[in-house]
């Protein structure tokens, strides 16, 4: 539904820039129709700037952006103006007109219909947000959750074919952002929307996406399903600031072969993805696929190690578990009502497949 190719973007290579920042860098992915597929990345590398391309607010330097089969960017130039693509946009502030009331606010993209069919479709999109007879309030008379209701429902009233979500819930606090997720996904999964959405906040991405794309740097450096985003990330900085991570060292046998494993300290366990590594190489365990259990019970030999602290989160806790054999602590995660208390031995093995990496230098 959705294509980019090369696309590259520049800022300030105006007379007198000091230097120039390369905001999008040969950025090439595909959304299909009906997906909805989260863009995440830390502040600053380029989400805004690369919806803001696709809606047509900028033009790249170079690259194509095609929807349905349409070019509406060709080689870095616009052939299709912004309010004729076919795309909605919600921008990251969410930027309601504050002087018209929230029906006129969804009205806006909407002047080309008939009046009376521009109200039954405002009427319509506001009760599929859930605010059917706010019509006649202003922004302002609206909570924070409910504002940015409106901003999607303006963004989907005139039914685009793409919709893009800029950060759509970073205002917001924990409980409602959770709920606005959810609601939001199955609503945009019913109009069968093809949606990219972007975020900073990694735990949103894997729990919206249908895949996942992160961006660095201005760079695609992976798209997945959110699983293999969490358990095989491209390398160790995403597996950090995707979650817990813990590294260990290892040394792969079968490099090649759909049998390869890595030796390591837990013993030998079998590799998801290699990452093109031979011989030694970094091994990422999660927190999740480390089991807890009694020194005592040596079916599988795993690592002895003496719990040295826990956090406790409520639906689950983390146990840092010190280990004499590795020199070091690992991380493990565990049920809230987990039976370990500091200062007990315990036992940890790993039971799922791990991914490799090239050793950090
Ligand atoms: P994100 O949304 O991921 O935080 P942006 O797309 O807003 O990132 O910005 C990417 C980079 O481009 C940043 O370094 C930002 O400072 C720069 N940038 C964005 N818009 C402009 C602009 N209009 N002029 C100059 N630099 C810009
Ligand atoms: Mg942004």
């Amino acid at each position: 539904m959705l294509e980019t190719h090369n696309l590259t973007k520049v800022f300030g290579r105006a007379v007198g820039a000091q230097e120039s920042i390369l905001a999008l860098d040969d950025v090439d992915f595909h959304v299909a129709e009906g997906e909805l597929m989260t863009v995440l990345g830390p502040s600053g590398c380029g989400k805004t700037t690369l919806l803001r391309v696709i809606a047509g607010f900028e033009t790249p330097d170079s690259g194509t952006v095609t929807v349905a089969g349409r070019p509406i960017v060709a080689e870095g130039a616009r052939t299709v103006p912004a309010h004729a693509r076919g795309i909605g946009l919600v921008p990251q502030e969410g930027a309601l007109f504050p002087h018209l009331s929230v029906a006129q606010n969804v009205g806006f993209g909407l002047r080309r219909l008939h009046p009376c069919e521009r109200r039954d479709r405002v009427a319509e999109t506001l009760e599929l947000v859930g605010l059917a007879g706010f019509g006649r309030r202003r922004p302002h008379e609206l909570s924070g959750g409910q504002q940015q209701r409106v901003a999607l429902a303006r963004a989907i009233a005139p039914r685009p074919q793409v919709v893009l979500l800029d950060e759509p819930f970073s205002a917001l606090d924990e409980y409602l952002r959770e709920n606005l997720r959810s609601e939001v996904r199955a609503l945009l999964t019913r109009l069968g929307t093809t949606t990219i959405m972007v975020t900073h906040d990694q735990e949103e991405a894997l729990a919206m996406g249908d895949r996942v794309a992160v961006m660095r740097a201005g760079r695609v450096i992976q798209v997945g399903p959110p699983r293999e985003t969490y358990f095989q990330p491209a390398d160790l900085q995403l597996a950090r600031f995707l979650g817990e991570a813990v590294v260990i060292k290892g040394e792969l046998v079968g490099a090649g072969t759909d049998r390869a494993c890595v030796s390591c300290a837990f013993g030998t366990l079998p590799v998801a993805m290699a990452n093109g590594c031979t011989g030694p190489c970094d091994v990422l365990i999660r927190p999740e696929n480390i089991r807890i259990g009694d020194v005592a019970d040596t079916r599988s030999p795993g690592l002895v190690g003496t719990v040295r602290e826990q956090t406790f989160y409520g639906h689950d806790g983390l146990l840092r578990v010190h280990v004499a054999q590795l020199g070091g602590d690992v991380t493990v995660r565990v049920l809230g009502d987990h039976p370990h208390r500091v200062g007990d031995d315990v036992r940890l093995t790993v039971e799922r497949s791990v991914s490799t990496y090239p050793i950090e230098r």
